[in-house]
């Protein structure tokens, strides 16, 4: 029985009344302040006045401009509708597709699937129409509107009884009943459910919830469903023997549903009669209460009524010994049964699918899920080496940074170590270890050349009364001041140290002896110049020696220098003198005289 009034004309789905009491009587279209009013009329009138509903459509469809959103997609449900009415099969699906793809509204989207449900159950879309069921009762939570929810719940309960799921079936039809407590929708919910619980139940079903739901039905002024209940109940009563209580609730309302003009009741009601009359022997009124469902069943494509009826008139000729027509009703039978069968067994397998397809997507669906709490487990996890290994990243940078520090501070201190191991700490000049090491280091390379180098060691003159007469801080002064003049004097490769108390040391590279006279009476008088602040007086004294007369060895140039230089504090200090052995004596003087020496502390014995 179809709630919405939509008869499925195409085929043979027996089940499905045309339920055209149910919206009251048509009324006179009320004044209409605005489109939602239309609309809700138009929606209002569709199974009661099928004439006056099309005009408003078409009246409705004339002004789609000047409507809202919502209300274009309410109209499109209702020519939905209308298409499907009218048996326009195709347009009707792609109308409704749309409704249910775009409509904003989920109460109109719920009404476009009902609808479009049922169309495709007409047309044997079973599959389809599982589907559509499937994600309708899925999205039935978020549905509000409440004639939108029943007509869902209703095709639900309807589609899967048709699919033998009577269990199913009558679990909505009582929650359509649990959420419509009273009224036409609380009506119908027990004719669903009955119908379900007839077909179905394991157990007998008691006839007084049959009554109950009459009662209710006929409270309403519901009667064509009171009449499709008082179906079920003889029904019920055939099956449990009570032939004559089913006879008189047929018999009793056989005119009223004659009088509804709805074929599937009737033919249904035609062919229980005959059954009926068939069990009490009565075989005249059988036979004519099964040509009357043939006739009705096969105009209206009924197969299930068609193929009791044609059982019986094979029953009742067999009877009669008419063997021909009893022949020709079992060839009849036999067709209409086969078409019947395979169309229920269509419905079934067609649900079988859906819900196994439905099981597999959840399963897939929760596998996908556990997936997922892998996947962002394994993310987390990864994100937590990621966070250790920037940590020991971090840490081994802080080490790598720290040794490199370490290094470097290493380094400086030893380069510090090295320059303090090479300085004078009072002059900065070379300490008399890396002079030595420096000298003969430049010896040995002018040597190779044979390019000549001088030797020059100074030493202040009575610096010992210096410190004793300005004290030994005046002394350092006074030390630091000559190391400063003699500097001024220097070239670039020239060897300069200090080679003890006040004695200090020149190797001039590339150098003869008379420029090293020069150069060391320039610094003589440099000396013997220099100002101070306690105005101290200095002189130095001054030895040279040259390789070119004592060869490249450091040390016999130092032992001929300091021997010149003896000789020089011995003549009177303040003075430079050249060690030359077999070279006229030569020195300089304070007055410029020069000097050449005749012994030397340093000498060898050999020499
Ligand atoms: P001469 O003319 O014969 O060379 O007499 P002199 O006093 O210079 O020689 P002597 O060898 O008797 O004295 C050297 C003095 O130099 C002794 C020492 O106190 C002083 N002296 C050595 N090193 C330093 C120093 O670093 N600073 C100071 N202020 N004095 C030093
Ligand atoms: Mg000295
Ligand atoms: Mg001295």
């Amino acid at each position: 029985m179809r709630v919405d009034g939509i008869k499925r004309r195409e085929c043979n789905a027996g089940t499905f009344l045309l339920f055209v009491m149910f919206a009251g009587a048509a009324t006179a279209a009320p004044a209409l302040e605005n489109f939602s009013q239309q609309l809700d009329h138009t929606e209002s009138i569709k199974t009661t006045n099928y004439l006056e509903f099309v005009r408003q459509l078409h009246e409705l469809e004339a002004r789609t401009t000047e409507m809202s959103e919502a209300q274009k997609w309410r109209l499109r449900y209702l020519e939905g509708w209308q298409a499907t009415y009218a048996g326009e099969s195709d347009k009707a699906k792609l109308l409704l597709e749309a409704v249910i793809n775009q409509a904003p509204d989920s109460g109109v989207r719920a009404k476009a699937t009902s609808v479009l449900i049922n169309l495709l159950g007409v047309r044997h879309r079973y599959e389809e129409a599982f589907e559509y069921l499937d994600r309708a009762l899925d999205n039935l939570s978020q549905v509000t509107d409440r004639e939108a929810r029943e007509h869902i719940l209703g095709e639900g309960s309807q589609l899967l009884s048709e699919a033998g799921q009577y269990d199913l079936a009558a679990g909505y039809a009582k929650q359509i009943i649990a959420e419509y407590p009273t009224g036409r929708l609380n009506c119908l919910g027990h004719m669903y459910e009955l119908q379900a619980a007839t077909r179905g139940s394991q157990t007998p079903v008691p006839k007084a919830l049959f009554q109950d739901g009459i009662d209710r039905c006929l409270a309403v002024g519901e009667k064509l469903a009171a009449d499709t209940i008082r179906r079920d109940m003889a029904i019920l009563d055939m099956q449990q023997n009570r032939i004559d209580d089913a006879l008189s609730i047929l018999d009793g309302y056989y005119a009223e549903v004659k009088g509804f003009d709805y074929p599937d009741l009737t033919a249904e009601y035609d062919v229980l009669l005959a059954q009926v009359y068939w069990d009490k022997k009565n075989i005249p009124y059988a036979q004519k209460y099964a040509m009357a469902a043939v006739d009705i069943a096969s105009k209206s494509d009924l197969t299930e009524p068609l193929v009791k009826a044609y059982q019986l008139l094979y029953q009742i000729e067999r009877q009669y010994g008419d063997l021909r027509s009893a022949l020709a009703y079992h060839e009849k039978y036999v067709a209409a049964d086969k078409e019947h069968l395979d169309d229920t067994r269509e419905k079934a397998l067609a649900y079988q699918i859906v819900k196994q397809e439905v099981e597999s997507k959840k399963g897939e669906l929760e596998t996908l899920n556990k997936q997922n709490q892998i996947l962002q487990l394994q993310q987390a996890l990864d994100h937590k080496a990621v966070v250790t290994s920037r940590l020991y990243i971090t840490l081994l940078l802080t080490v790598l940074a720290s040794i490199a520090f370490w290094l470097y501070r290493l380094k400086r201190s030893q380069l510090r170590f090295m320059r303090l191991a090479r300085r004078d700490g009072l002059t900065g000049i070379f300490n008399r270890q890396y002079f030595v090491d420096e000298a003969e280091q430049t010896l040995r390379y002018v040597g190779k050349s044979l390019r000549g180098a001088c030797l020059i060691l100074i030493d202040l003159d009575h610096f010992k009364d210096i410190n004793d007469t300005y004290g030994h801080v005046a002394g350092d002064a006074v030390l630091k001041r000559a190391v400063a003049v003699c500097q001024c004097h220097l070239n670039s490769c020239d060897v300069f140290g200090r080679l003890g108390g006040e004695e200090f040391g020149i190797l001039l590279p590339e150098c003869t002896v008379i420029q090293a006279l020069e150069r060391a009476e320039r610094i003589r008088i440099a000396i013997q110049q220099v100002d101070s602040d306690e105005d101290v007086p200095l002189t130095a004294s001054f030895g040279i020696a040259a390789t070119a007369h004592y060869g490249y060895e450091l040390r016999r140039l130092l032992i001929a220098a300091d021997s010149a230089l003896y000789r020089a504090k011995h003549d009177g200090r303040n003075r430079v003198v050249v060690s030359m052995d077999d070279y006229a004596p030569r020195a300089t003087t304070g007055s410029g005289q020069s000097r050449r020496t005749e012994a030397s502390p340093y000498a060898s014995p050999a020499e």
